[in-house]
């Protein structure tokens, strides 16, 4: 009893003797980090917006958000940090628009770097009118920002999100990828030359040419060697006809009963030569009394008579949605021929053709619209406990039957997107990763949204489950499919997520950013001390 006194009261002072010596470091991280020249501003108080996330499940506490108005601001802080010594606990953490799923961008009595205040810095358009234009932005600005602003010089980037309300450093550290992908490649594939600040406080630019290993290790790099500054982004002509209803773009969905069917219907379009579609997307309607009727809301049936009679008798549906740009130069009555040419070559169950045309920046800016719709009833800022998978070719049949044949067998709170990319159009040489060898990989996005409170199967804790079984069936069934936004807990799951890639994973760490200072909320490295 007495040994266990003394355990007890030495473990109390070992403890009291931590805390005060953490206590005593913060302090004097705060003062010194206070007497920091900066342009921007440190913030201590309101750092609380800060640990949140759109995941909406995990909540990290900064020490402080730094709100920087210029490069120097972020490479003044890493450096401060830097010149600490490894036994600083300080980590920091850049945060973009906050749309992790799993607190990527936060950190735990760290500097948050709210990227966002950097976008004041003016995006500059080069090269109108010559082969191949580009935009210079922040690493903190907004896409949809970027779009309003190249369109006054009839020009957009070429690839995409799905939802444009998302920052140019956050993409880029994953992959940024959209229905336009299998043509121009994941985001990622589409920038020219990258301003970064590494774990040491050195502001470095870097391309193919310059700096090569940074700017490839940065792209899909999670964030952790170094903070995206700016950003040189190709851009192409945007469609500039008024179609019908003065849109520029004809957005089309057809469903089709059989997975194989709309998976084959996908790769032939995304593998064709001739440009048939310029977006090429689907999704899976796990079917639902009513469900058919939301999925085609402010689309028009071709054949209304035909359409109403069709029947999907409780089966799932596979959803092919596909959209055209119309220029200027073009002829409407020719574009419209080659639309329906290329719609007839397609197997999909002939009365469910649906369609309608709305202009580009509506077509790019569509989740928005759910996203206001959502808010306005609350839905917005509940827990997301989405899955993001890259599954091989090869296996996607298998994928399809054991999880939205038996798994998913309601999945009304939320889209399952389903699409095909080309492995050609993604730089090997980028941290992101891909299932290995094959030229075509599927995205597949189960982005369930969850019922605060609930212990039901649409609350957070059966949906996290239930995402497990699948990962666990794909496992077992040895499909090879990787993570899209990744999220592991230990050293040896990142290692095989990253596989071959690993060893330069670990090497550009050590390079760039030795501390394991930067975006501790990926937990991959440990904090060095
Ligand atoms: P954050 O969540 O703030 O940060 C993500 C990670 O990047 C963190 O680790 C952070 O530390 C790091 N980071 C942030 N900024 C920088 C920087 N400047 N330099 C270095 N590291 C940085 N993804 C797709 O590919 N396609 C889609 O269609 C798509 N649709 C989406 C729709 C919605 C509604 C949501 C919520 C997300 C979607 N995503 C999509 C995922 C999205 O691309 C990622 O979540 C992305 O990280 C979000 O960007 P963010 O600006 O919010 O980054």
């Amino acid at each position: 009893k007495r040994n266990m006194l003394i355990v007890r009261s030495f473990t109390i002072l070992l403890l009291s003797c931590i805390a005060f010596k953490l206590a005593c470091c913060f302090s004097s991280s705060i003062s010194s980090l206070k007497a920091l020249p900066l342009v921007g501003h440190l913030e201590f108080e309101d750092v609380h917006p800060a640990s949140k996330d759109f995941g909406n499940r995990y909540q990290l506490l900064p020490l402080a958000v730094l709100h920087p108005k210029s490069v120097s601001d972020v490479a003044s802080v890493i450096r401060h940090i830097w010149m600490m010594g490894p036994h600083s606990q300080l980590t920091v953490a850049a945060r973009g628009r906050g749309h992790s799923l799993q607190g990527q961008a936060q950190t735990r009595n760290g500097i948050v770097i709210r990227m966002e205040s950097l976008q004041h810095q003016k995006l500059k358009v080069h090269g109108v009118g010559a082969p191949a234009p580009f935009v210079d932005v922040s690493g903190g600005e907004l896409w949809i920002n970027i779009l309003h602003e190249t369109l006054k010089y009839g020009l957009a980037p070429k690839s995409w999100t799905d939802y444009l309300h998302l920052t140019v450093g956050g993409t880029l550290s994953n992959a940024g990828i959209s229905g336009q992908a299998f043509r121009h490649g994941p985001q990622i594939s589409n920038v020219h030359q990258l301003e970064v600040v590494t774990g040491k406080g050195e502001i470095l630019n870097c391309s193919e040419r310059q700096n090569s290993d940074l700017f490839h290790g940065v792209l899909g790099g999670l964030g952790q060697f170094g903070i995206i500054t700016r950003a040189r982004i190709a851009l192409e002509p945007a469609p500039t006809m008024l179609y019908v209803n003065n849109g520029q773009v004809k957005w089309m969905r057809v469903l089709y009963l059989d997975f194989a069917a709309f998976a084959r219907d996908q790769e032939r379009l995304i593998s064709s030569d001739d440009d048939k579609f310029d977006y090429i997307e689907g999704f899976v309607i796990i079917n639902r009394t009513g469900l058919l009727d939301s999925w085609r809301l402010s689309f028009t049936p071709e054949d209304p008579i035909e359409a109403s009679q069709f029947k999907s008798d409780g089966r799932n549906l596979y959803c092919l949605e596909v959209a055209k740009y119309f220029n200027n130069e073009d002829k409407k009555d020719v574009m419209n021929q080659e639309v329906k040419k290329s719609l007839f070559e397609l197997s999909y169950i002939s009365s469910t053709l649906f369609s309608t045309e709305v202009t580009y920046e509506e077509f790019l800016d569509r989740v928005h619209v759910s996203e206001m719709k959502l808010r306005s009833k609350g839905q917005w800022e509940v827990p997301h406990p989405w899955l993001n998978l890259l599954v091989p070719r090869s296996r996607v049949n298998e994928f399809a039957k054991g999880v939205f044949g038996n798994i998913l067998t309601d999945t009304s709170n939320g889209p399952v997107i389903v699409y095909p990319v080309n492995k050609s159009k993604w730089d090997n040489r980028s941290s992101a990763v891909t299932p290995e060898e094959e030229e075509i990989f599927y995205l597949v996005a189960i982005l369930t949204s969850a019922v605060p409170g609930s212990t039901g199967l649409d609350g957070v804790d059966q949906i996290v489950k239930r995402n497990q079984r699948i990962l666990e069936f794909s496992e077992a069934a040895g499909l090879g499919l990787k993570q899209y936004l990744p999220h592991y807990t230990t050293r040896h799951e990142w290692r095989s997520h990253f596989g071959p890639k690993w060893d330069d994973f670990v090497r550009r760490k050590s390079r760039y950013d030795p501390f394991a200072m930067l975006a501790p909320g990926q937990r991959i490295f440990d904090k060095a001390s």
